[in-house]
């Protein structure tokens, strides 16, 4: 029998949930023993805080255990949630994937609980933004995982994250599964379980990001599709053309005319109406249209730049917020026009703001830890740039900005949003992911948050999981962590796991999926062949492991089963269209697209196939079968 005895605890949603899982877990390890333990859970600032060391956003415990007693303080209420699983990973526990499931749990004797561990997070910032196509569950799933790798933020895309749901309840792409939307109703229950998951464990809340210049012209969310602007809505819209139109019929992707003061009123209106119906929110991101070469033209636009134009929307909304006693945290976005710096404006009170570096076009075949010198940048001509594509390219913008604007700042990355698909065996993405985080203090930059599907687990979740546990202490060595995680998950064919997924990485390509470099290249066509044999060696050692061995590590055998059948259709279309066979490529692209949509539902969790159709088609070369 196992007795937990809290004392005095801490009224924080997020302390009563560290209570929750410690019981939870703790009372599995121990089952058939008999302990009796007493629990104090507490918050308390670190005894010597860094520089800048901000209660509410940086995270710290002290962590104590021995034989019948554990303590746990933290520097705020979600601290004390971190602590308590780090106590758990000291004792065994791994958490490998989104969902309980994919968790291995191990016996602990009464007497082995001991540990003395007192940490400060690497980096203030860390955490994943919601893409694809997910269910409720996967986003649940996905909040609950995030403490348990060391993350402490979540950031909600849109408004509202509607698109997300509805891409997977109407299982966009995929005709095979019957489409059911949800309604309204539902999907405002929806929202409000995901924010209460956020709330409950004191993940740092982001919200928003495109969809203000929908707002600003009356719409209530982020807009699909639209004909024609009313009267009143056309004024207010980027001249593009001599026209003022929305671009390609998308309001969420137009401009606004930001010279049009009734257009910059309406706007700076939107967000602070915003701020101050929805406290919960701690980051609020206040971007622009989700396109580029597509700003206003008009004389008085022409007469500055749109950075310029941004930062003094951002200072007239800060004005805003303070006027209604708003703290609201606003994160700004370096992106597309934006990466230019301002020539003129400057932020009138920084602490309001966290700036979002967000290199988009960048590559993953090399990390920020390589970087050269840096290029000059090139000349801002407006609705003719180009996005940056190297490493360098991309600082010399971040760098830039930095020089005229202190603040605080992280980097938004892509990482987990296209250019995994690419990677084949997800070490060589994980492997940049791990060195990105190395490089951040000499970046400038206090932390990453994830732009990425959440159904990012074929064939794991390792580049997610040394993302979290990298963010948290960059001082751990991959490697070591690797084969942490290869053994938790495989169990005695870790290695042979390894080895296979190494190669796999090694014959395919992050930066060709993604749609960067020449669609034909015969080496490249090469490589993808011999990855065909790279993935037939997976399938015959999956086969074999597989009916060794039981619960959590037969689910990740078949699951690489899976992939390896996945591997072997997709580097044929890849080899046929790297080699200019066009027909080919698309009929094996064909069988991928059969096979991914036919087997969806069995490997749910770990394949967003909404999202691999989506990235293929726009940016390697395939074409979709079906209207989008
Ligand atoms: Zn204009």
């Amino acid at each position: 029998m196992v007795q937990l005895t809290f004392s005095a605890a801490r009224p924080e949603p997020p302390v009563l949930y560290a209570r929750e899982e410690l019981t939870r877990y703790l009372t599995r390890m121990l089952a058939g023993a008999t302990a009796a333990i007493e629990v104090e859970l507490d918050v308390q600032p670190p005894p010597h805080p860094a520089p800048g060391w901000d209660a509410a956003l940086d995270d710290w415990f002290h962590v104590q255990a021995r034989p019948g007693r554990i303590a746990v303080t933290g520097s705020n209420a979600r601290s004390v949630l971190l602590g308590a699983y780090r106590l758990l990973h000291h004792l065994g526990c791994r958490f490998l994937m989104p969902g309980r499931r994919h968790e291995a749990v191990p016996a602990l004797r009464p007497e082995d609980l001991r540990a003395d561990l007192q940490e400060a997070a690497a980096c203030r910032h860390r955490g994943v933004c919601i893409e694809g196509a997910d269910s409720l569950e996967n986003i649940l799933d996905f909040i609950d995982w995030l403490p348990k790798i060391g993350c402490n933020s979540f950031f909600v895309q849109h408004l509202e994250p509607e698109a997300f749901l509805q891409n997977w309840y109407a299982h966009k792409y995929n005709p095979l599964l019957a489409p059911a939307p949800r309604s309204e109703a539902e999907l405002q229950r929806m929202y409000r379980q995901i924010d209460a998951a956020i709330a409950r464990r004191g993940l740092l809340h982001h919200r928003a990001g495109h969809g203000w210049t929908c707002k600003a012209i009356g719409f209530e969310h982020v807009c699909a599709k639209l004909p024609a602007p009313t009267g009143a809505q056309r004024p207010l819209l980027a001249e593009v053309d001599g026209r003022r139109e929305f671009w390609q019929g998308v309001p969420s992707n137009t401009n606004l005319c930001y010279s049009n003061p009734a257009a910059r009123r309406a706007f700076v209106q939107s967000v602070a109406d915003y701020a101050g119906a929805h406290p919960e929110v701690d980051y609020l991101h206040v971007w622009l249209a989700d396109e580029y070469n597509n700003i206003c033209e008009c004389d008085a636009c022409r007469r500055t730049t749109l950075s310029d134009q941004y930062v003094g929307l951002l200072n007239e909304i800060d004005a805003e917020l303070t006027r209604r006693g708003l703290g609201t945290r606003i994160a700004f976005l370096l992106y597309q026009e934006l990466l230019w710096p301002p020539e003129h404006a400057v932020l009138e009170h920084p602490e309001r703001f966290t700036l979002m570096f967000a290199p988009i076009s960048r590559t993953f075949e090399r990390s920020y830890a390589d970087h050269g010198a840096l290029p000059p940048l090139p000349a801002f001509r407006r609705n003719r740039i180009r996005l940056p594509e190297t490493v360098e390219e991309n600082l010399a913008f971040l760098r830039a900005w930095q020089e005229r604007c202190r603040v605080d700042a992280f980097v938004y990355d892509y990482p987990l949003g296209r250019a995994h698909y690419g990677d084949l065996g997800y070490c060589a993405i994980a492997r940049v992911i791990a060195q990105d985080i190395g490089a951040l203090p000499e970046l400038g930059l206090n932390g990453y948050c994830s732009c990425q599907e959440l159904r990012a687990a074929l064939p794991n979740a390792w580049p997610n999981y040394v993302m979290g546990r990298m963010l948290w202490d960059r001082t751990l060595d991959p490697q070591a962590l690797q084969e942490e995680y290869f053994t938790a998950l495989y169990g005695p064919g870790a290695a042979e796991a390894r080895d296979a997924l190494e190669r796999l990485s090694a014959l395919s390509s992050a930066d060709y999926f993604n749609g960067i470099g020449p669609r034909q290249d015969a080496a490249l066509a090469a490589r993808f062949r011999r990855a065909a044999d790279a993935a037939e060696v997976l399938r015959a050692l999956a086969a074999e492991k597989q009916t060794l061995c039981t619960d959590l590590h037969k689910i990740a055998w078949q699951l690489l089963d899976y992939h390896a059948g996945y591997c072997r259709l997709m580097v044929e279309a890849l080899a046929a269209l790297a080699q200019g066979e066009e027909n080919r490529a698309q009929q094996q692209w064909n069988a991928v697209m059969d096979h991914i949509r036919r087997h969806e539902m069995e490997f749910q969790p770990y394949l967003d196939v909404y999202r691999v159709l989506e990235v293929a088609t726009k940016y390697t070369g395939f074409t979709l079968d079906m209207p989008r």
